[in-house]
């Protein structure tokens, strides 16, 4: 009974659309590939014979298979045994695993209308299925009954993770309550699921109703003329013909801001941004999450807890909402001090401009451009042609992967893909023992999901002999044919990043595929992808990758040396942003179940924020709550911290290998053997200080933010 958990990454943000599609045509199918498992090399998904008409029977007998399974382990006469319940509970379930893994690689990267309409039906039976096995009594008993043993029984220490895996979860989901106290529970996750639909909802049009409309190209002076004219283009698809549009992204900060040079234009966009989900109309979000809230008050004080946050980080790394704010207490005054400096220097640059106006959030961006400019000198147009996609993954990616962990890449060309920009890897061992598959999708298309991320096709597992099958998938621009694809450096650092979590997947060496790889914490999945970051500028690992495409010159220091100067600026008001919101989401989640039901979202925003000293005119919150969209419907409730809480301990775990040499293969060993291959066997926090020798350190964090003098 593996739950699906993809790893998104830090500025991905999943939503549907609510797409017209074709009915499905329902007809099992006696020949349906997805109800075998694959006889194709490492079981990989047969995207060749799969219909789009495979998936709905698919899942509905799926979900059939399972709760058949699961009503057998509950109804069993035999005294409950770790055999006959829990490795019962991991073998339920394969055909609807199956059935999810095909499902989402197509519906994140490849849908289309049908597949949107089958993941909007399919999407509240797949909860209320899970609901009905985790508030199961009968399992339940039997779970508590050998978690109760677990000091008598003779279990190796992954079996008695899996026992308090399991006790964890049924608990945390409400099976120990009475009957009503569950009746109670089911009616707020249905409610609770139904407004945060209708959050996404609301937020997808509220973004698309609050775009910035504009008269003349002259109010969008500093953009390029491509961008004009693009703008100009959106307007006329949305009915502004003659009228140019600019978009709103989910952040609060708007891209344009960097470089519209009209003060005017700044301020209405940033407007725009700031209340598109406060405009007293259909799209205003304050109700529905004043009771959003509320539902989460009660539900922690159905399942006994004096606030959500204290139920909800239960099963994280930090455990405790103490321990999320004592942490952000320690980055919250280093970031505001850099961030002043960094005021300084834009109010400087402002007077210099003959701007006398005070400084605003709409101004900041703007400004802090042209300080970039001029204090670094880094132009992205002279980096990229050191940037090649193909050399950047095969000598620069999988190159540090050989050094650190001996893994070699062979291409394979046999094996069915989704897509043909879609390429497949096999990974071998140091010893040529073949290992897993690595797939990876890098193109942007209009039917993928923005972001990018890293997601299972196969789930590494010794119970059912099963070896990885990874991939990635990002969003970088194609080139027209013929020429390379190059890439700026933010996207060099996203393909080592998702590689990293790829690593995690690939190294899984865990019997239960519920302890698997990367099903591990929200506050410490992001850890190994952050980490492996650091090899996008180790000097032997860019020297290898970084040649121009045309001449073969391997990149000159000077650029090297701007790239590295570059990347702590203007890290005080990002990492403030970030704060702002973690902070925020904290305070709305710290509500006591006993207080009564906030009133005004705008009131309570503007004192959370007060209260923990982080209310500043000019850096709003990166996420204002009413369209913060992370916890109100995409599960990190009382969870954005866990971002930088995973750079923490990236850094940290980096400073290691600095002190130890940096990258040796036998550097590489110990990560892989302490951190990469444990998956989610053992305490992530014993795990981590068995690695380091320690408690996690910020002090590395802060270094590499910038935030404290240190090196790089
Ligand atoms: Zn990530």
């Amino acid at each position: 009974m593996k739950q699906h958990l993809f790893v998104f990454c830090i500025f991905l943000i999943v939503s549907s659309c609510n797409m017209p599609g074709k009915a499905p045509d329902n007809i099992s199918d006696a020949t349906n590939p997805l109800f075998e498992e694959s006889t194709l090399p490492y079981h990989t998904i047969p995207f060749d014979k799969i219909k789009e008409s495979d998936f709905e029977p698919a899942f509905e007998k799926g979900m059939a298979d399972e709760m058949k399974a699961v009503d057998s382990i509950a109804q069993n006469p035999a005294a409950p045994t770790f055999e006959n319940t829990l490795v019962a509970l991991e073998k339920s379930g394969q055909l609807l695993d199956r059935v999810n893994k095909a499902f989402n690689a197509l519906t994140s990267a490849n849908t289309n209308d049908h597949l949107q309409k089958i993941q909007e039906a399919m999407a509240p039976q797949l909860a209320a299925h899970s609901d009905s096995i985790y508030m199961n009594t009968r399992l339940y008993q039997r779970v508590d009954t050998i978690y109760k043993k677990l000091g008598q029984l003779q279990l190796d220490s992954e079996s008695r993770r899996l026992v308090e895996y399991y006790h964890q979860k049924f608990v945390m989901n409400g099976a120990a309550l009475p009957d009503s106290g569950k009746a109670q529970l089911k009616k707020l996750n249905a409610e609770e699921a139904t407004l945060s639909t209708k959050f996404s909802n609301q937020l997808l049009a509220a973004a698309k109703a609050g775009a910035l409309v504009v008269k003349s190209p002259e109010e969008l002076a500093g953009l390029s003329d491509a961008e004009i004219q693009a703008a100009g283009e959106a307007a006329k698809k949305a009915n502004h013909e003659g009228y140019y549009l600019l978009a709103l992204i989910n952040t609060t900060q708007q891209p344009a801001l960097q470089s519209l040079r009209n003060r005017d234009t700044r301020k209405d966009l940033f407007e725009a941004s700031w209340t598109r989900a406060e405009r007293g109309d259909s799209n205003d979000t304050r109700k529905n999450i004043l009771r959003i809230a509320a539902i989460r008050q009660e539900k922690a004080r159905i399942l006994g807890f004096a606030d959500y946050a204290s139920w909800k980080l239960q099963d994280q790394m930090a455990k405790t909402p103490q321990a999320v704010n004592a942490f952000l207490g320690k980055l919250v005054p280093a970031a505001l001090a850099k961030a002043a400096a960094e005021a300084t220097d834009i109010k400087a640059m402002k007077l210099r401009e003959k701007d006398t106006s005070g400084l605003a959030p709409y101004d900041w961006d703007f400004y802090a451009e042209k300080v970039r400019k001029e204090k670094y000198d880094l132009d992205e147009s002279a980096i990229k042609p050191y940037f090649v996609l193909d050399s950047v993954l095969k000598n620069g990616v999988f190159y540090a992967a050989t050094r650190l962990y001996g893994i070699t890449f062979k291409e394979r060309t046999d094996l069915p893909v989704y897509q043909e920009d879609v390429k497949v890897y096999e990974v071998f061992e140091q010893d040529g023992t073949p290992m897993a598959l690595f797939y990876c999708d890098y193109f942007k298309r209009d039917n993928k999901n923005g972001g990018a991320w890293m997601d299972n096709f196969v789930t590494q597992s010794k119970l059912f002999h099963t070896k990885p099958v990874i991939v990635n998938v990002c969003n970088f621009a194609k080139p027209v044919k013929g020429q390379p694809a190059l890439l700026s450096f933010d996207d060099v650092t996203t393909m080592f990043h998702e590689f990293g979590h790829a690593l995690h997947g690939l190294f899984a060496s865990q019997t239960y595929p519920s302890l698997s790889g990367t099903s591990v914490a929200r506050d410490f999945v992001e850890m190994p992808s952050q980490f492996n970051e650091h090899w996008a500028l180790d000097s032997t690992v860019l020297k290898h990758y970084a040649r121009n495409h045309k001449t073969g010159e391997i990149i000159p220091q000077v650029l090297v040396d701007k790239i590295r100067n570059a990347a702590t600026f203007n890290q005080g008001y990002a990492m403030t942003e970030l704060l702002a919101a973690a902070k925020l989401d904290m305070q709305w989640h710290l509500l006591s179940s006993r207080d009564s039901a906030v009133t005004d979202v705008d009131a309570f925003e503007q004192q959370a924020l007060q209260k923990n000293g982080i209310l500043i005119s000019y850096i709003p919150p990166r996420y204002r709550s009413s369209y913060f969209l992370h916890i109100w419907a995409n599960g990190y409730s009382a969870g954005y911290y866990a971002y930088s809480w995973a750079e923490m301990l990236d850094h940290d775990a980096y400073a290691w290998f600095t002190e130890n040499g940096g990258l040796k293969r036998e550097n590489g060993q110990r990560f892989r053997d302490m951190i990469l291959s444990r998956g989610n066997s053992e305490d992530l926090a014993a795990l981590y200080k068995a690695f380091r020798g320690r408690e996690p350190d910020i002090t590395p964090l802060l270094q590499n933010r910038g935030l404290i003098p240190g090196k790089k």
